[in-house]
């Protein structure tokens, strides 16, 4: 059993064809398919191992055109379902001068937010090994219900739970709210990770030390991990912590560096649960992952940079 099912929102990222202007000003945009939960599925598939993704898309060309990708990507889509009276969700993204990416979001609401309880593939969700989620699909009743049954269901039947929140301050009522909810889900997941940017805004104190990081940290957790960037990650386990550098590339886009992380990470830890109580098989595992997230900004875009196993070994051995 090492199937990865990942439960959240698909949806289409217009990206200006230029670099650093305003969505304003940007002439024109370039379809980007994302969502992190999809491309964290798409990820594990690229790198040889089963994936399969739960969410709702509108019945239009768009959301037609997500399924064929996750099934051209070899992700199961056995999970997906299509709403006829909403739309596939857009997302309108920037890149601003001081590098932060700027989101417009067209989602009133989009068929992610309307996926049901009853629409969940139970049989799917039950053969996952890792059920993995973000925040986004809290945010909005009835998928905030689906999510939680989801993660009920995957329980039950054995999987590990991994949470990676995503934050998007501009989706949700308020800072707070975004804050109360993502932590509302945190005692229940196995596996959890964050961004810099995410510990400081739980937290509230801007620090990657340990005793701040700690504050996330929950006795029934397997595994908790900070993304620095290029500088790696830092992780923490039951018995043990550490940190593991990344590898040195040329950055082009970091779009979907963090959900190909993910994905390795979670690939590598169905094919050897063992890794989560074993150092030394951890900081492989994560040695893995951080050349797969690294690999993912030298080219632009979240899923054509997603490299396969060969890749990421290659990075590993050249180092
Ligand atoms: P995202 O931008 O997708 O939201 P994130 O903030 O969740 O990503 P990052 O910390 O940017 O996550 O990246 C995830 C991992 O990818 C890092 O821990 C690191 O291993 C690798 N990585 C990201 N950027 C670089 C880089 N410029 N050079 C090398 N490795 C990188």
């Amino acid at each position: 059993r090492e199937l990865v099912v990942s439960f959240g929102e698909m949806l289409i990222d217009f990206v200006p064809t230029v670099a650093g202007v305003s969505l304003a000003e940007a002439p024109a945009f370039l379809k980007a398919p994302g969502g992190a939960p999809a491309n964290v599925a798409i990820a594990v598939s690229r790198l040889g191992g089963g994936a399969a993704f739960v969410g709702k898309l509108g019945d239009d060309e768009f959301g037609r055109m997500l399924a064929a990708i996750l099934r051209d990507n070899g992700v199961d889509d056995g999970g997906v379902v299509f709403d006829a009276g909403a739309r596939t969700a857009l997302a309108f993204v920037t890149l601003r001068a001081d590098g932060e990416r700027e989101f417009m979001f067209y989602r009133n609401p989009s068929a992610d937010m309307l996926l049901t309880a009853d629409e969940l593939n139970v049989e799917l969700i039950k053969r996952a090994a890792v059920f993995h989620y973000g925040s986004i699909s809290l945010i909005a009743e009835p998928c905030r219900s689906a999510h939680l049954r989801a993660m009920e269901i995957a329980k039950e039947a054995g999987a590990l739970l991994s949470y990676d929140p995503n934050l998007r301050e501009a989706l949700w009522p308020s800072r707070d709210e975004a804050r109360t909810q993502i932590l509302s889900i945190w005692d229940q997941a196995d596996i959890v990770k964050v961004s810099e940017v995410e510990l400081e805004f739980l937290t509230g104190i801007d620090s990657v030390e340990d005793d701040v990081v700690m504050k996330l940290w929950r006795p029934t957790m397997k595994l908790l991990l900070v993304t620095l960037g290029d500088q790696g990650c830092k992780y923490y386990a039951r018995d043990f912590h550490g940190a593991v550098p990344s590898f040195k590339v040329q950055q082009v886009d970091t779009t979907g560096a963090g959900d190909a992380f993910v994905g390795a990470l979670l690939r590598k830890i169905v094919q050897d649960p063992s890794s989560l109580q074993d150092q030394k098989k951890l900081e492989e595992a994560i040695k893995f992952a951080n050349a797969c997230g690294a690999i993912t900004t030298t080219k632009k875009g979240a899923i054509p940079s997603l490299p396969t196993e060969t890749e990421v070994v290659q990075l590993i051995e050249k180092a």
